[in-house]
């Protein structure tokens, strides 16, 4: 460690990706493990894309191309900004990233710096405050709990605003909650924050077309164009097209930051990779019908899920409005633990099913699943964690 820089040594591998590979190790001494600990859609990437993708090849996507992304796929991100998000931009105001994890990535390691303040809601995605660390900023945690369906109100944020505030992180629907924030809470929002103009706002919408409450999606630089210069929002195919590996992540916010994450990326990266930037072009202007089958598909895994697990004495969990996870407490069992959700992690591990610790995620108590995989298997699954916890 003498080596690490004092950044490096802020931050530690992501927890999921731990679990991840003690379950591929797991299956290679050929024991039979179902992972549910990954955020991956097991859809196959639709056969429009993976066609876009060849005929790219052929037609020499192969070399560089502008850091921040090709004309072609700023415009078809204006065009999703627009379609999808209800957010008016301009290829002058958007970033393509390898993925959204970069975006996200970039925006706080281009604004934070040593002691700034970030609110970052809990239960978090796991990088978000590895990200705001690694930046020098530190963590401010608004705690929100399950039986509010991890929503919280807009004077929770407001009590935890200072002058060294910069960053509040909005994540609906969320990982790993499954939270899905409505337009009245966003407003709300909203007004506290035209209060406070030092505190800019990263709306990761990257699970937005997994909405299983039949409203529209909800987000802030839609209902608050008047904040729009401090909003920075987040997408991507990833989630949506179950585009995973191909690396493609968008944002759009004001243009001063999108030309300092261009900077950062021009020195890092460079540009994402040219032929999945042409299957991003294929995956926004091409059908998004198949999205919706996708979605019921996902709601009725979530319905299987959640019944389930509420049936397995000592577990609970709400119904998550969105995104493909159950964040499951297990507070009654924790006994059992030592107290220690990571044992119990480890125990179900043992019993064949693959899961986070509700603490990897700045929660306690419990455990996350996903639920994008078929219901045979998650069917399984659920007899497995009831068996290991009966
Ligand atoms: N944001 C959230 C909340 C996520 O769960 C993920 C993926 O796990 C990402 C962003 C990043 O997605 P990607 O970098 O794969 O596009």
């Amino acid at each position: 460690t003498a080596h690490l820089s004092q950044m490096l040594q802020r931050i530690e591998a992501s927890p999921t990706t731990a679990m991840t590979d003690r379950a591929i190790q797991l299956r290679e001494e050929g024991r039979d493990i179902i992972s549910l600990s990954v955020g991956e859609p097991d859809f196959a990437t639709p056969a429009h894309v993976i066609d876009a993708a060849k005929a790219a090849l052929d037609a020499g996507a192969t070399k560089y191309t502008p850091v921040t992304g090709t004309m072609a796929l700023k415009k078809a991100a204006v065009l999703h900004f627009a379609r999808d998000l209800g957010i008016a931009t301009d290829p002058s105001r958007v970033i393509v990233t390898a993925g959204g994890k970069q975006a996200i990535f970039q925006a706080i390691a281009a604004t934070v710096s040593e002691g700034d303040e970030v609110i970052v809601p809990a239960p978090w995605w796991v990088s978000y405050p590895q990200m705001v660390r690694f930046a020098g900023g530190r963590v401010v945690p608004l705690i929100t709990h399950a039986h509010r369906n991890f929503r919280f109100d807009p004077g929770d944020v407001e009590a935890l605003i200072t002058p060294r505030t910069n960053w509040l992180m909005l994540n609906s629907p969320g990982n790993p909650t499954g939270a899905v924030y409505p337009a009245e809470m966003l407003r709300g929002l909203a007004e506290v924050l035209r209060r406070h103009p030092q505190v800019m706002v990263l709306s990761d919408d990257i699970y937005a077309p997994l909405n299983y409450t039949d409203g529209p999606h909800a987000t802030l630089a839609n209902l608050a164009p008047d904040l729009a210069e401090r909003i920075c929002t987040v997408s991507g195919v990833s989630k949506s097209h179950a585009m995973t590996g191909f690396r493609i992540g968008l944002a759009t916010g004001p243009q001063w930051l999108i030309e300092a994450m261009g900077r950062l990326q021009s020195n890092s990266t460079g540009n994402p990779a040219a032929v999945s930037q042409a299957a991003a072009v294929a995956a926004l202007e091409g059908p998004q019908d198949f999205l919706i089958q996708w979605r019921e598909i996902f709601r009725r895994r979530r319905d299987l899920v959640v019944a389930g697990i509420n049936a397995i004495p000592g577990l609970s969990t709400p119904v998550p409005d969105g995104a493909f996870y159950c964040f499951i407490d297990a507070a009654p069992l924790m006994g059992r633990f030592d107290g220690d959700d990571n044992k119990l992690a480890l125990h179900l591990l043992e019993a064949g099913v693959a899961v986070v610790s509700a603490s990897s995620f700045g929660g306690k108590n419990g455990f996350r699943i996903s639920f994008a995989t078929s219901e045979d298997v998650l069917a399984e699954a659920i007899r497995r964690i009831g068996a290991a916890l009966a």
